[in-house]
């Protein structure tokens, strides 16, 4: 019998949305996960690709934004950050 990591379901993400109005294009989401956002013209951040980077990153991105602009949600609709 082989030893397997315990049987948990990796969290799926189904929408990553960035609140224009709060977004003060301080750029930590694009540092932590480059693949997912990146500044627009205007200075705010835009998901450009919600799969661009593993669920541990995009939380993380989500955490280090400094106004919490960044709002998760899982693919039943459920907002999973900021909680
Ligand atoms: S970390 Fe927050 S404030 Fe900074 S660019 Fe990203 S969404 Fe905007």
């Amino acid at each position: 019998m082989e030893s397997q990591a315990p049987d948990i379901k990796p969290k799926k993400i189904g929408k990553i949305v960035v609140d224009r109005n709060l977004c003060i294009g301080a750029a930590s989401c694009v540092a932590v996960a480059p693949g997912v956002f990146e500044l627009d013209g205007e200075n705010k951040a835009v998901v450009h690709n919600p799969e661009g980077a593993d669920f541990e990153t995009i939380m993380l991105a989500a955490k280090s934004c400094p106004t919490m602009a960044i709002y998760v949600f899982d693919t039943e609709g459920n907002q999973i950050y900021p909680v």
